[in-house]
Parts: C-alpha cells; structure tokens; sequence
C-alpha cells in the first residue's frame, strides 16, 4: 500500500512589494479565530490550508488566547466574530467559547458539519436561543450527491454532512451552506438555482447557498495546480475604495495561537504574520501573493 504524505508548502510573496496593490486598513470589523489551528476531522483534497486530523502544524488555540483576543477585540469594538479551523467544533472548549463570543457580539461558525449529532445540534439551538446577538453556522458541502461531493471531501462525508443539516433543521436552525467551486460549471446559475432547491429538500427553513471560487493553494495546487505567478492580474498604488471595502483584509484580521495574520486565506505564508496585537496589526496590506488574485479578480468573500 502506498501512504501519501501530505505535503504543505509554505507560499511566499511572489509579487515584488514596489509593484503590489495596496489595500488601505479602514476600521477592525471583524476577527476571525483560527480555533482548532490546522486540526480538522477531515482531509479535503482542495483544502487551501492543507488541514486534516493529524495535521498540527499551526496549533489549536488555548482558552487564554482566545479570551486575550476576545478582550482586545471588544475594546477595539469589533462588531463581528468568525471561528474556523480546521474543524472548529474540535476545540474542547468550543461551546464555552462560543458563549463568551456571543456576549460581545454575533458569531460565525464556519463547520463541515460531521460532528453535528442530535446532541450538538441541541446544544447549537440553546445557544441561539440565549444570545444577546446572532449566532449562525456555515457548513461546506461540494455537491448534492455523493458521487459529486465526496471525491473532494471523502468517502462517506456527503452522508455525514448532510445528517449534520438535517439535525440542525429539526432543531430549527438554518445555517448558510458553502459550496466550492471544485469543477467547471459549478458556480453556473442553473447549477446555482439546483443547489438552493436541494437546500430547500434537506429541510432548512431560510435556505442560503453561497459558492465560493477556488484557491489554488495548500493541497488543491497538488489536486489540480497553482495560480500562474506570469499573469499580471495587478498594477501598484491604493486599490479602488469599492475593492477596498469588499476585501477581508481592508477590515478584518485572523488570531492564531502564535499572533496575528492578515486573513484566513493567508495562514500558511510567512510574509502575513502581522505583530502579536490586534492594535499593532491595523495596517495597511500590500497584496503580494498570487492568492490575492482570487479575491481581486474572482470576487472571493470569506464573509458570510
Ligand atoms: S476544507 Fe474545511 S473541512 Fe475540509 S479539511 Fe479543510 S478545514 Fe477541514
Ligand atoms: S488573500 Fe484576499 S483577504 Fe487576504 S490579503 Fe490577499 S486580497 Fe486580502
């Protein structure tokens, strides 16, 4: 039998910092928790930040570095709250952890949805009844079907998942579902259109899809390829205000055990690693990595 090893290659900036776009910092809105780091209960082959269940290389967040964060944020007056991973629902503190985010302001899980069993969706439902402000989760599913989902996701994941869905449905919750654009044709408007109407049959009562392009990093680059660093999709200075706005980095920063980064995209290159603080990394971000092209040129939003 052959064991493939996984392989994380570390992106550097490839664009040179005098010929980047530079996106101003405007206000911190939003802080996204890389809670269980790099740990997930899954290994995706397109997963753009190579995680899986023995993947530790960026480590789980301790209790007292979320609340450091946590603190800080609120003091800043942060206005929202993401927690991704890796598997969040990892994190064996995730539901206290929750709970404290929840008193400060609405939070964001994003969770392929594995662990929801019928406990944990009652646990999801009492903490959306108790919160001062929203709690919503966002789970990803790559097809409507097994035979389209699980080639990327896994054996057996389409089944898993879904049951999560359907749990959360019976409690009455609806979360938003993330579906990557893995093959051509996916983000079509009929296949839109399909995906929402498979939303409506797993019995979600505010159906919400979102399709989110590729990143050809982390274990897609091996799964299909990386970007093309020849192509010249940027020229220098100040992004337009409208791109500023809508991209993450203009006002949202990433916490990670080990300190700030500028977004969750850019986890595994060592050039994002921004200071220690959330006040110290208000800055403003030259756009040096061939990644950037997909939120510039594509329209990623890692926002909900
Ligand atoms: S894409 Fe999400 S669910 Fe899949 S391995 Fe990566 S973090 Fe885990
Ligand atoms: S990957 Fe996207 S959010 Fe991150 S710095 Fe580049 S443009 Fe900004």
């Amino acid at each position: 039998m052959t064991v493939r090893l996984p392989i994380v290659v570390p992106f550097s900036p490839s664009i040179d910092e005098a010929q980047a776009p530079e996106v101003p910092f405007s206000a911190l809105d939003t802080v996204w928790f890389q809670l269980t780091g790099t740990l997930c209960n899954i290994a995706c082959q397109h997963c753009f930040i190579s995680c899986g269940p023995k993947e530790n290389r960026v480590p789980m967040m301790t209790e007292a570095t979320v609340r450091s964060y946590l603190s800080e944020a609120a003091e800043l007056g942060v206005r929202d709250y993401y927690f991704t991973g890796g598997e969040p629902l990892l994190h064996p503190q995730f539901w206290t952890l929750a709970e404290s985010v929840l008193a400060v302001g609405p939070l964001t899980v994003l969770s392929n949805g594995i662990l929801i069993d019928g406990a944990n969706a009652e646990r999801a439902r009492t903490l959306f009844d108790a919160a001062r402000y929203s709690f919503d989760l966002r789970i990803s599913l790559d097809g409507m079907s097994a035979e389209e989902n699980d080639p990327v996701r896994g054996r057996g994941t389409f089944e898993a998942i879904t049951r999560g869905i359907a749990e959360l449905a019976r409690v009455g919750l609806s979360p938003t579902i993330t579906v990557v654009e893995h093959r051509t044709g996916m983000g079509s408007e009929q296949s839109r259109s399909q995906f929402l109407q498979f939303v409506v049959e797993l019995g979600l009562s505010r159906p919400r899809v979102k399709f989110m392009p590729l990143l050809r990093i982390g274990r897609e680059a091996e799964r299909t390829h990386g970007y093309d660093s020849a192509l010249a999709w940027y020229s220098p200075g100040p992004v337009e205000e409208a791109l500023a706005e809508r991209l993450l980095c203009s006002s949202s920063r990433l916490v990670t055990e080990h300190g700030v980064m500028i977004c969750p995209i850019l986890l595994d290159a060592p050039g994002a690693q921004l200071a220690k603080t959330l006040r110290q990394s208000m800055t403003p971000i030259a756009l040096r990595w061939d990644a950037c092209r997909t939120c510039v040129v594509d329209g990623l939003s890692c926002r909900t």
